[in-house]
């Protein structure tokens, strides 16, 4: 096991995925993996859910710190245009009502747009059925899941050419868009239930569009905390740019690697934010608190998370 310790200090990363959405590893596995990684504190951040917090918690290992959190969809009306973007909360009560409303209206979409999108491909004859797509999904569904099922059937070669504009990608045939919070409402609606907003992977909107300036100093104004600047998807000059915008706005910046398992190249641990960071986070975030594992892989002392978010309805 790589010392926790080792050269950098203290190793966060905030923002990883677990079966709870679309990641391909259970929360409770994710926790020793993350141990294995050398991570000192790793935020769980599911799509539109929390159901993942607590069997992560339950399976911590000694030392290591999970930071409740989840990754949220958003849409922003860029002058005229349409963006999705994606928000990371951390620290919030996940059982104030209000948010857990909107995740909930936000996972049941996720259902109806996915079924839209089999229907698409079932309407054009290609073999992908609803029951396998929800099979494949051990929780909340999102294209990946779609993606696998379409490899499974012979469609595509790989997850990566489901997602090209000749299938189920952004503007392909087979796309199909679910509702999204506005994206200033959802920093709101974080900070009404305790928690803090960082704005993830600014550049890596999968419809190529990236927000102007303007809106993150919009966001900023609503209540954001911080930008994901060290994200795989970031190249230097971008990274750069951010950090600019951040220090223009007052705004923290986080690194983080958007774990997914083995269908995406990047390891744990291989963007990391700096603990003052992290520090700051947890001075600002209310509505809930870190965990950190005691024993061998059973922290589970600590039950403070709602579990009862599953993957909309089935
Ligand atoms: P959805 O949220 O259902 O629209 O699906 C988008 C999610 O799919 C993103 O948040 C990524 O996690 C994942 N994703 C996007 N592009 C790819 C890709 N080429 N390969 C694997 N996963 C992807
Ligand atoms: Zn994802
Ligand atoms: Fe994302
Ligand atoms: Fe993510």
């Amino acid at each position: 096991m790589t010392s926790r310790t080792a050269g950098g200090g203290t190793r966060v990363d905030l923002h990883t995925h677990s079966t709870a959405s679309d990641g391909l590893v259970g929360p409770a596995a994710l926790m020793a993996l993350c141990a294995q990684a050398g991570l000192d504190v790793v935020a769980l951040t599911d799509h539109d859910t929390t159901a993942g917090l607590a069997p992560a918690a339950a399976a911590l290992p000694a030392g290591l710190t999970l930071v409740p959190g989840a990754e949220i969809s958003c849409r922003v009306d860029d002058g005229g245009r349409g963006i999705s973007l994606h928000l990371l909360a951390y620290l919030f009560d996940a059982a104030e009502p209000r948010f857990r409303a909107a995740r909930a209206r936000l996972r049941e979409s996720r259902v109806t747009r996915a079924e839209r999108i089999v229907a698409l491909l079932a309407a054009d004859g290609h073999g992908v059925t609803w029951e396998r797509v929800r099979a494949v999904a051990g929780g909340v569904v999102g294209r990946p899941h779609v993606a696998q099922v379409m490899v499974e059937a012979g469609l595509v070669g790989s997850v990566a050419e489901a997602f090209s504009p000749r299938w189920i990608g952004a503007g392909g045939p087979y796309f199909a868009g679910k509702d999204e919070l506005d994206v200033l409402d959802a920093i709101r609606l974080v900070a009404a239930a305790g928690g803090v907003s960082v704005f993830a992977h600014p550049y890596a909107s999968r419809r190529g569009a990236v927000v102007g300036a303007d809106v993150v100093a919009a966001m900023a104004a609503a209540g954001l905390a911080g930008v994901e600047v060290d994200h795989p998807d970031h190249d230097p000059d971008q990274r750069e740019a951010l950090r600019r915008l951040a220090a223009d706005l007052g705004l923290l910046v986080t690194g983080s690697s958007d774990f997914h398992g083995a269908s995406k190249p990047q390891g744990l641990g291989a963007e990391t934010t700096a603990p003052e960071v992290l520090s700051e986070l947890l001075a600002r975030g209310s509505g809930s608190t870190p965990v950190t594992g005691t024993g061998p892989g059973d922290a589970g002392s600590q039950e403070q998370h709602h579990d009862d978010e599953d993957g909309g309805r089935s």
